[in-house]
């Protein structure tokens, strides 16, 4: 039943990850509110109603993935949905001809290879349930049309994260795991700034939407606005 559901938002202690994680909670899923912080996540979890677990994680360190699987493994014991929200936009001031290989690295690493090493860290939890889905939030930077050589080391990040997408999609269709990536839109967030047009809450709708009611048949797209739209 939906009172058993449990979902897990890397970097959901603000902006986007938040309003996707207060969604979920509405709709009666437990959630699990990670931060890089466990202080963090534990007062953002306090001021939440519902099944909440704070948990620290950060997605670029292999060790606070493990501890954070450990960690669950005594709590839940399987995970409907996994949302690969946590992410840096660390281009300022540089473009594709000047960017250091340290910010390249540090991008791909949080933006991408996070993703992946979450998905295979929680895997085990995931194949507890027959109809998990993993939602990557992704970008219209990382759509071929939205490549821009002055937002060079987020644009290439999310261009890896919806190729991981369709790569996963592909390995764990026999699973029955369903995995999407997603564009928010322009959202009033801390990365997105305060002259976004969405609010939190339109920017989590579609995450929220391919978590829990999209038809299961769509694997291995990306979407916006419900819609799937080209990579
Ligand atoms: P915010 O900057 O408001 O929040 C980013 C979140 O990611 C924070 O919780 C942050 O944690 C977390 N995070 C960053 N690095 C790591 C890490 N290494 N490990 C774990 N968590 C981490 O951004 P948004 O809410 O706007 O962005 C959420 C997602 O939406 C991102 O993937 C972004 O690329 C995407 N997006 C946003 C758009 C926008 O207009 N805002 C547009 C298109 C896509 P901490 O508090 O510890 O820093």
């Amino acid at each position: 039943s939906i009172q058993d559901k449990w979902a897990l938002i890397t970097g959901s202690n603000r902006g986007i990850g938040l309003a996707i994680a207060q969604g979920l909670l509405a709709k009666g899923y437990g959630v699990i509110i990670t931060s890089r912080s466990l202080d963090n996540a534990k007062q953002v979890a306090e001021k939440l109603q519902g099944k909440v677990i704070p948990i620290e994680l950060d997605v670029t360190n292999d060790h606070s993935i493990n501890q954070a699987v450990e960690t669950l493994h005594q709590k839940i014991d399987h995970l409907d949905v996994l949302i690969n929200n946590a992410g840096v936009y660390p281009d300022e001031g540089v473009n594709i001809l000047t960017i250091p290989r340290e910010l390249l690295d540090s991008t791909m690493n949080a933006n991408a290879f996070g993703a992946i090493r979450m998905v295979q860290a929680f895997l085990p939890l995931l194949e507890k349930t027959h109809d998990a889905r993993v939602v990557n939030v992704s970008s219209g930077f990382g759509a071929l049309e939205g490549l821009s050589a002055d937002v060079p080391s987020y644009c290439l990040s999310k261009l890896a994260l919806n190729g991981a997408t369709i790569m996963l999609a592909q390995a764990l269709h026999a699973k029955g795991i369903i995995v999407n990536s997603m564009c928010p839109g322009w959202v009033r967030t801390d990365m997105g700034g305060p002259s976004a047009p969405r609010s939190p809450e339109q920017g989590a709708d579609t995450a929220i939407w391919l978590a829990t009611e999209a038809p299961a048949s769509e694997s291995g797209k990306f979407f916006r606005d419900r819609k799937v739209v080209s990579f």
